[in-house]
């Protein structure tokens, strides 16, 4: 079940962390204690660990920061907990909380109280664990130490999946990524592959299974290339057996399970792994029709759970045993286990996982034709499973992909807006030629800004946050709303070094679009915004990019295409978007838009002399002016019929003033006939 994979890989990551890497203000520890705590975590078995543990604790002194000390109490009850002993994991808890209460470190507070849920989680109370997650998060909040940090938002992360709190579970992973990025030791890459190991499982909970194999195959390439495969190796086999079995690839799973179950047999330490494995393998028999076999296997399992119930809860296996028994003709008694264990399940199971057993339940019954039954347990399935897979999650986890992959997002919304208003403005005003200088200084101001902070952005980003993020990188190219390219793909396409071919730029702009919102409201907005998409995309070639640029703004980058067909491509795109009236809700709805349009490069000119952005810039002005003289029409500039030098300025403050002294030439390409009343 992976609900215990997972247990196990978490409990491992905890066991991995060290301290080393402090920052001034971070709470005093003990080095030597610390390096003596980060042994332990290479100790061969729990019990050899217990005694370590027992040992640093009885060399502490008064003296002794009490960063550590707190550290060394907490890894004590977890040893305990992991040995099944959960008493004296709480005693030690009390001890070690006071002390950490008294100390007023938010360190110290954020790491007791995790170890406290982590202790919950380990003995299946997850709704409890949840219940008191604040009592970490917060002090976490004020907690300095990289380690503390990457604890505990692990650990969130670990609840949130089991609740099926997928977005917030990868935001917790991510901070937890961050905060291994401030260390920079021995362990750093442990982290990360533990790190990693988990994005898989989280993608794999998400039905992602290719990211899930992406992300394991990468982390499996880390850890050959540093010689940490040993560490890792049964954590990546869990994974990828659980993945193989999801999508349906049986005897791949069975095959990854078999190897698992020699590595860990004989040994005293793994049967928690052990009994996962059997289970599993049961479970994958079951799915291919081999009772018999997941009878035996079960069996097996069964006897050893029975004998060591704090490592491994028999009910999951009486539970797969009763459904054996059903399709094996053993009918009454296989449905009341399984009744059972359901009963029990509804209590502590996330609803992924009881969503799970219910299919199976409703499945038995269906065998046995009581469809009345199975109808009511498939109702009750469809509920949790609207709960644990809603759609809106699976947007708002796109969302955070994108707000992490690009810190800068939230300005660049904030810079869109602002300009949008300006544009508003510009059109009401009549004294343009000012407007236009405003709106260039103002936009070239918020560039810059956006600029600096990039490259802010830039130098705070490294190693281990790229990989983590690599994946989330390539969903962050697109758009959500419409599925085009979005201006990030299209920088990151425009940043290698140019071929020498002939390119054109197309910006364009929905007119009056704020009319649509406002009078048939947001939805209605965004579908006419897809449907725009759409349409541009259809009079587009292959190898052009539709990108939205902005709100309602959509650039087309045209590669190599002569310069005299782009009057013909502009009104192509004016007629696709207002010559059919858009669809939106019940209602019909009249579209135009403006556009600008220029040659890339301009002129002829040198990238030094204007890049792609001043040439855009250019487009955007002529879109304005566009705009000003009626809308529903596409500017293109044409020429340029001075030097470069000389009109330079002139360009880039006044254009009205260029076109007027025949500094450039301009193509005005009229929209198709509206009706007068929309
Ligand atoms: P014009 O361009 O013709 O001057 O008029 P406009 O009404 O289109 O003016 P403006 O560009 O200022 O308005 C754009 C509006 O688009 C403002 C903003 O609320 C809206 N908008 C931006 N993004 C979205 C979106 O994703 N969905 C919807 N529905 N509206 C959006
Ligand atoms: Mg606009
Ligand atoms: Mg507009």
């Amino acid at each position: 079940m992976p609900k215990i994979t997972f247990l196990i890989a978490l409990v491992l990551s905890v066991f991995f962390v060290s301290a080393h890497a402090q920052e001034t203000t971070a709470p005093a520890v003990d080095q030597s204690i610390e390096g003596s705590l980060d042994d332990v975590l290479n100790a061969a078995n729990t019990e050899t660990s217990m005694q370590q543990l027992q040992d640093i604790y009885a060399s502490l002194t008064p003296d002794t920061p009490v960063m550590s000390r707190v550290r060394t109490l907490s890894y004590i009850a977890l040893d305990h907990a992991y040995l099944g002993n959960y008493e004296d994991a709480q005693q030690t808890i009390a001890e070690v909380r006071m002390i950490a209460n008294q100390s007023r470190l938010a360190d110290a507070k954020a790491e007791v109280e995790a170890t406290a849920l982590l202790i919950s989680a380990m003995q299946g109370k997850i709704s409890q664990a949840m219940a008191n997650l604040n009592d970490a998060l917060i002090p976490l909040e004020q907690a300095q130490l990289p380690r503390v940090k990457y604890y505990v938002h692990n650990l969130a992360a670990y609840l949130y999946g089991q609740r099926s709190q997928f977005d917030r579970s990868l935001e917790h992973l991510i901070y937890a990524a961050d905060a291994v990025a401030e260390t920079n030791d021995g362990r750093t890459l442990i982290r990360l592959l533990s790190t990693k190991t988990q994005i898989a499982n989280l993608y794999g909970r998400q039905k992602n299974y290719d990211l899930a194999i992406e992300q394991l195959d990468d982390a499996q390439r880390i850890a050959e290339e540093n010689g940490l495969l040993e560490d890792f190796q049964q954590d990546f086999m869990f994974e990828r057996a659980y993945i193989e079995s999801q999508r349906n690839n049986y005897d791949a799973a069975l095959g990854l399970y078999q190897r698992l179950r020699n590595m860990l047999k004989d040994n005293p330490d793994e049967i928690t792994s052990y009994l996962t494995v059997l289970n599993n393998m049961g479970d994958v028999d079951i799915r291919i029709g081999r009772y018999e076999d997941a009878r035996t296997v079960l069996n097996e399992a069964y006897n050893i759970a029975q004998l060591n119930q704090q490592q491994f809860n028999p009910e999951i296996i009486l539970f797969n045993l009763g459904y054996v028994d059903v399709f094996l003709g053993d009918v009454e008694n296989g449905l009341i286990a399984m009744r059972k264990v359901i009963d029990d399940a509804r209590e502590t199971w996330s609803p992924a996982e009881l969503e799970q057993l219910l299919g199976e339940y409703a499945e038995a019954l269906i065998h046995l034709q009581r469809n009345d039954e199975a109808i009511q347990v498939l109702l009750e399935q469809r509920d949790l499973r609207d709960e644990a897979y809603k759609g809106d999650q699976q947007k708002s986890i796109a969302e955070l992909q994108n707000l992490y992959d690009s810190k800068d997002k939230a300005m660049q919304i904030e810079l869109l807006s602002q300009k949008n208003e300006l544009n508003q403005q510009l059109i009401e005003n009549e004294s343009q030629k000012r407007t236009i200088l405003l709106l260039f200084v103002i936009v070239a101001v918020f560039a810059m800004v956006l600029v600096a902070l990039l490259y802010r952005a830039a130098r705070r980003s490294n190693l281990e946050l790229k990989v983590a993020n690599s994946k989330l990188a390539e969903q962050s190219m697109r758009d959500p709303l419409t599925g085009l390219l979005n201006r990030r793909a299209l920088q990151d396409k425009l940043k290698s070094p140019h071929p020498a071919s002939q390119d054109a730029m197309l910006l364009l702009d929905i007119d009056h679009f704020k009319r649509i919102n406002d009078n048939l409201g947001h939805a209605v907005g965004d579908d006419v915004l897809v449907e725009v998409s759409k349409r541009l995309l259809q009079v587009s070639r292959e190898s052009d990019l539709v990108v939205r640029w902005g709100g309602e703004e959509f650039l087309i980058y045209i590669s190599n295409t002569e310069k005299a067909k782009l009057p013909i491509m502009a009104k192509r795109m004016l007629d696709v978007i207002g010559a059919t009236p858009i669809k939106g809700g019940d209602r019909e709805i009249s579209v135009t838009a403006t556009a600008g349009f220029i040659s890339y490069p301009f002129a002829d000119l040198h990238e030094n002399q204007m890049d792609w952005e001043e040439t855009l810039q250019l487009a955007d002005m002529v879109l304005y002016a566009g705009k000003v003289h009626g809308r529903n029409q596409a500017w293109g500039v044409m020429a340029l019929n001075k030097p470069f030098a000389e009109v330079q300025t002139l360009l880039e403050t006044d254009l009205p003033g260029a076109i007027e002294q025949d500094a450039i030439s301009v193509e005005i390409i009229h929209g198709p006939e509206q009706q007068k009343h929309k």
